[in-house]
């Protein structure tokens, strides 16, 4: 406002000027002079008001938000505002411009499966993403500009901050819930900076620990047959065995390999089911010659110890793989027989649904499972009795076998047994994968 006092007095004091020039003009001589000088005077006092009201226009607008138009004056406080305004407008879009391209690349950031958290030179949170504050149990807004060390206490994190440029391998620590391992991976970046990559790695410890397992399962299974195995081979080479001997010793050798034969086919069978695309969902399969199958060689297995029911579900096909359907009920039946003692009773039968979907079941009054193994019983060889599955030529791995049949077909495994009293295994198949008898379904 300093400016706008002066150039009013000045425009005051020009138009007194003219007044009194005019005034004298009228009692001189030389009149015609004086008025020019009169007029011209108060010609530039309207102009310096006119240049005034202009400036301040401008000074008011740029005092404002700036989001009308600038003052589109002629002359220079025109072509002022309009240049002022187009470089306020050309600042604005390229701001407009930065923001969106920090948004899209924090909404990438965000849309990451990792965690991604940014600590500042005093260990302090910047940012961070959904995943890490989930990992790390943060709240982004709330937690902003805490050290992340009050925060995350777990030793191993801030043992590996304070390393120096964080060289090595990333560090893993339970998870602050304690239901998980998270693996997290540190780096510094411009002026001491610090970038937090994090991983939730619970399921990936989980299989690795399944390989584990399995490996060493197998192993043993292997090794124990194969021990056997060599254990004779040195008898008979060392110690003169009589033809009695000879034979039994030989019998017992072709058991243990028969063991080896059918726990490496149960193993193949299980990779071809977990490495191969799911059965086709319109190749049918009628289900009584599958039945008819394995009816005879449960008969055989059970040598007629037991009685055996198999109600043959004329017309009825479920869409999948033949191969992996006879297997599962292979085992199932197998089962059924070997951990039913003599007199016991097996029925096969299939229910179909008033849905359309169908239950296959395999029911025995042998002698059931406490309640607590059956959650586990379809984990590769988990035995209930290791020794009674062992004699009875088991694997571990039938149930392992039917489970996965059962969900290559979208079908579900059911299991229900009492101790004592008997077991009830059912596959439960959905009304996509049956058709049944007067369907019009179509050949095989
Ligand atoms: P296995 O080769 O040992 O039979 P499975 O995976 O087929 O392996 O079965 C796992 C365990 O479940 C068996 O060791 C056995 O203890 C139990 N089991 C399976 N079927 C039956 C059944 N019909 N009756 C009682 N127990 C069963």
């Amino acid at each position: 406002m300093n400016w706008l006092l002066p150039r009013l007095a000045a425009g005051v004091l020009a138009m007194l000027a003219g007044g009194f020039l005019g005034y004298v003009a009228s009692n001189v001589e030389h009149t015609v002079v004086w008025r020019v000088l009169a007029g011209g005077a108060i010609g530039v006092a309207l102009a310096a008001l006119l240049d005034t009201a202009r400036g301040y226009r401008l000074i008011e607008w740029l005092r404002g938000s700036q989001e009308q138009q600038a003052p589109r004056d002629a002359g220079f406080w025109g072509e002022l505002g309009y240049r002022v305004e187009r470089s306020i407008r050309l600042r604005e879009q390229g701001l407009a411009q930065e923001r969106l391209r920090l948004e899209q690349f924090l909404s990438a950031i965000e849309a990451s499966p990792n965690g991604v958290l940014i600590l500042d030179a005093a260990e302090q949170i910047v940012w961070c993403n959904s995943v890490a504050a989930d990992h790390f149990g943060l709240d982004p807004q709330r937690d902003r500009r805490q050290r992340v060390t009050n925060l995350v206490r777990s030793p191993a994190f801030v043992a590996y901050l304070q390393q120096e440029r964080f060289a090595g391998e990333p560090v893993s620590f339970p998870n602050p819930r304690g239901d998980g391992t998270l693996s997290v991976l540190l780096r510094a970046y411009g002026e001491g900076m610090t970038l937090v990559l994090s991983q939730d790695i619970t399921d990936r410890e989980r299989q690795e620990a399944m390989r584990r397992d399995f490996v060493a399962n197998v192993s043993h299974e292997i090794r124990t047959p194969l021990t056997v195995l060599a254990g004779f081979i040195e008898t008979m080479g060392n110690v003169p065995l009589t033809e009695v001997e000879r034979r039994r010793v030989l019998e017992l050798m072709t058991q243990q390999t028969r063991r080896m034969q059918t726990l490496v086919s149960d193993l193949l069978t299980l990779a071809q089911l977990e490495g191969s695309p799911r059965p086709a969902a319109d190749r049918w399969v009628p289900l009584a010659p599958l039945l008819a199958q394995v009816e005879s060689d449960a008969r055989a297995l059970s040598g007629g110890r037991h009685v055996i029911e198999f109600a043959a579900p004329n017309g009825v096909e479920i869409a999948g793989a033949q191969s992996e359907l006879l297997s599962a009920i292979h085992n199932l039946v197998g089962n059924a027989v070997r951990y039913t003692p003599e007199g016991g009773r097996i029925a096969v039968s299939w229910q179909p649904q008033a849905d359309g979907s169908g239950v296959l079941g395999v029911t025995d009054t042998g002698v059931g499972i406490a309640r607590e193994h059956l959650p586990r019983l379809t984990e590769r060889f988990y035995r209930v009795d290791g020794s009674r599955s062992r004699d009875t030529g088991g694997t571990g791995l039938g149930l392992s076998i039917v489970k996965h049949v059962a969900q290559r077909h979208g079908a579900e495994l059911q299991i229900d047994s009492e101790p004592g009293k008997g077991s009830r295994f059912r596959i439960v198949f959905p009304a996509v994968r049956v058709h049944a008898a007067g369907e019009g379904a179509s050949a095989p």
